[in-house]
């Protein structure tokens, strides 16, 4: 039997593993694996909301093992380091406890034909102090530490506040707020900062003293002409108003040129934060460019329009790790690095995988453009959906837009979990919207 082996189960390695498991392991056609340097998946577009503490990842996570014993593939926990081509092997890295202590050691994986699905990483630009001294949202665990870091400094400003209510009692001037500083105005950045002003709100609902909204500064710092550089003008000049409704501080035209503690440095000027959040642009794990595969300056893996990696056969790529240009002259333009675009590249894989056991055509990929959606946390959320039809982009706003924006992640877990199980999950979600805190608190 035929073994097919996925790495990475994000947003397009875990449906593209569900797709084969579901059609070829069901039938016993193929053997399929996945493998993921973790335990469970969490919907990569959810992070800022986590970050925030708007969602909880003990809900939303999702267990390889458990999904892969419904859905007839093998999932294999473990972080892939090397790859064989000449023998169809790659190499995980040995598998370590949370005490760091070695539970498994070095393995190697047999292939047929293997996909690359490792995702990306925020874009440090070669700035070797980002790493050690800012927050990103590249995984749940980031995220999480953001998160209760976030909680802590408020913790901690709460009772600087009581304090000095209770000694200076004629002293009305307000306390320093937090500070937060976010580089990168793209749609994390601006969604990680709407988020933020919300759980500042929530936290003053929640009996947190001497809080308000004022007690958070979120500064967000781009280096191009203006925030959203990826979406029209139109999208970026709205989400600019709401932001600075909240509080928010703009810097457009600003490099940070170098980051040290809770300071970014500019050409003219130093930043303090309390807080620094990376999110500027996406960058592929490094490794990926050691492996002996065609690869781009931000170690994209170079496919072709089959989605199977320039000059190899047996290997495809989907997904942020993969770099497919799309059309011609003046048209051509990269596959943008998207949870659509990865749904979209594990169907066409899936397809493909399938084309190769039935010794069929490969089918090309061409990617849609369904729209840009952004939520602004509850304040606001909008953005202009490309109807296919009459060839027409529809500007939504208001609750049809955040219907259309939920709708992404649903249909990510549809391809999951099927019609059946879904159902139960929206319900589910409705209850505990009822039952549970809108903050996480903890
Ligand atoms: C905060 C945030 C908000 C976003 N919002 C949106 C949005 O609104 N709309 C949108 O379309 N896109 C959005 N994106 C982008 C979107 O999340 C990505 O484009 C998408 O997740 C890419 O899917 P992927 O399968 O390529 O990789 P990922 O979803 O990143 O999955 C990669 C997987 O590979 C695993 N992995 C990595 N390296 C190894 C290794 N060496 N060995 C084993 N496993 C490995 C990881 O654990 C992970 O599970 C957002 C991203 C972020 C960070």
């Amino acid at each position: 039997m035929k073994q097919i082996v996925i790495v990475g189960g994000g947003a397009g390695g875990l449906e593209l593993a569900t797709r084969l498991g579901d059609s070829l392991g069901r039938k016993r056609l193929a053997e399929i694996t996945l493998i993921d340097a973790n335990r469970t998946h969490l919907w990569k577009p959810l992070l800022h909301e986590v970050a925030s503490g708007s969602l909880d990842t003990g809900h939303e996570a999702l267990s390889y093992r458990a999904h892969s014993s419904e859905h007839h593939y093998y999932f294999r926990m473990g972080q892939m380091v090397g790859l064989d081509k000449t023998n169809q092997t790659l190499t995980l890295a040995p598998l370590l406890d949370h005490h760091g202590k070695e539970i498994l050691g070095e393995r190697l994986v047999h292939y047929d034909y293997l996909v690359m699905a490792t995702g990306a990483r925020s874009n440090d630009f070669g700035l070797s102090s980002v790493r050690e001294h800012c927050h990103t949202l590249d995984s749940a665990q980031e995220a999480e530490d953001f998160h209760l870091t976030f909680l802590n400094r408020f913790m901690q400003f709460s009772e600087a506040a009581n304090q000095h209510a209770l000694t200076n009692h004629h002293d009305q001037t307000p306390p320093e707020p937090v500070r937060v500083a976010i580089v990168g105005a793209g749609a994390t950045g601006v969604e990680l900062a709407a988020e933020l002003c919300n759980a500042v709100e929530r936290l003053e609902k929640f009996g947190i003293k001497a809080i308000h909204p004022s007690s958070l500064q979120v500064t967000i710092i781009e280096a191009t002409d203006r925030i959203l550089p990826a979406l029209p003008e139109s999208l970026a000049a709205k989400a600019e108003q709401v932001l600075k409704e909240h509080g928010v501080d703009i810097r457009t035209q600003t490099m940070i040129k170098d980051v040290q503690a809770q300071q970014l440095i500019t050409a003219d000027q130093t930043l303090q934060a309390d807080l620094l959040v990376w999110a500027a642009g996406v960058k592929a794990p490094k490794f990926l460019s050691e492996l002996g595969l065609p690869t781009n300056r931000i170690h994209q893996i170079e496919i072709d329009a089959n989605l199977q990696v320039k000059g190899e056969s047996a290997i495809f790529a989907i997904g942020d790790c993969a770099s497919l240009i799309q059309g011609a002259g003046e048209q051509a333009r990269p596959v943008p690095s998207l949870a659509q675009a990865a749904h979209q590249m594990a169907a066409t894989c899936a397809t493909n995988l399938q084309a190769l056991i039935d010794g069929q055509p490969l089918t090309s990929f061409l990617y849609h453009d369904h729209g840009s959606l952004l939520s602004l946390s509850r304040f606001q959320t909008f953005g202009s959906v490309l109807d296919e039809l009459f060839k027409k982009n529809w500007m939504l706003e208001g609750k049809i837009a955040h219907w259309a924006y939920a709708s992404l992640y649903r249909q990510h877990q549809m391809t999951l979990h099927g019609l059946g199980r879904m159902v139960w999950i929206l319900l589910a979600a409705f209850i505990e919207r009822r039952v549970k805190p809108k903050l996480k608190l903890y």
